[in-house]
């Protein structure tokens, strides 16, 4: 099905958001002031998926290849600009200042980057007259119509693939080694701005395979999923018994 947009500049999308971004953003998002936080989850990864397997395949060129336990996992690393209100660069008008180098992922906006997801108007921030006006924006073979979001769409994917194991050298610089399970929740680090600073330029100039020795603890709250990761050989723990004020867990699933 085909979808027609027109942004109304309502602002919506530009308050209260967890801002997925690249290396190079997030250096630039510090150097602005910003917030940036670590997001960490993990797949159970026994063996690798069929040739056809799409959406694992695309887990996989996101994340990089690690341990818990005895159980084979893959870590998936976002690094996230975090803001509550309006973004710190949203001007009174609505527009933003710094829409020339404003981050890739604010560039693709309503459109989705996974491409097997589908856009689905009512689960974004746009209000309804924005999907009843204005050009083509995703044909019926599901392309995207807008030059600029296309190419936003291609640099946000490519840089999660290519960064992947730069984000696991990030974690070992931070000391970081503990994940929600994916589609169930993440653990959110707060480094101090010095130190992901610092890892972050680690990360970027080394631009190396992780160590790979880290031993990752897998974090839930479900007495079930605690139960089946440990029967699988992983390390798990109860969200309720980490410790610490330098992260938190943060369920994916509504209600809990
Ligand atoms: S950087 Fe600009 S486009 Fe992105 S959320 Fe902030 S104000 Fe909006
Ligand atoms: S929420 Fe949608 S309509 Fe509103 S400013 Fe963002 S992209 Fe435009």
């Amino acid at each position: 099905m085909s979808l027609r947009f027109a942004c109304t500049m309502c602002g919506r999308c530009c308050h209260s958001l967890r801002l997925p971004l690249s290396v190079a953003e997030a250096q630039a998002w510090l150097e602005d002031g910003g917030e940036v936080e670590v997001f960490c989850e993990a797949i159970p990864w026994p063996e690798e998926p069929a040739p056809d397997n799409g959406p694992a395949w695309h887990k996989r060129k996101r994340s990089f290849a690690a341990v818990s336990g005895h159980l084979p996992v893959r870590v998936i690393v976002t690094l996230v600009a975090a803001f509550d209100g309006a973004c710190p660069n949203l001007r009174a008008d609505m527009g933003c200042g710094i829409y020339e180098r404003r981050p890739t992922a604010c560039r693709v906006y309503p459109a989705e980057v996974n491409p097997f997801v589908a856009l689905e108007p009512a689960q974004k921030l746009c209000p309804p007259e924005a999907w009843t006006s204005g050009g083509l924006f995703q044909d019926d073979q599901g392309h995207w119509t807008d030059p600029g979001v296309a190419d936003a769409i291609q640099r946000r994917r490519g840089d999660d693939y290519a960064e992947a194991e730069a984000r696991g050298v990030l974690c070992e610089r931070l000391g970081i080694h503990e994940a929600g399970l994916s589609n169930e929740g993440v653990i959110v680090y707060a480094p101090s701005r010095e130190s992901l600073r610092e890892a972050l330029k680690d990360a970027t100039e080394t631009y190396k395979t992780p160590a790979g020795h880290v031993d990752w603890l897998l974090v839930s709250h479900r007495l079930r999923t605690m139960w089946l990761l440990e029967s699988a050989g992983a390390r798990a723990t109860q969200a309720a018994d980490l410790a610490g004020a330098d992260r938190r867990f943060v369920s994916f699933l509504q209600g809990e």
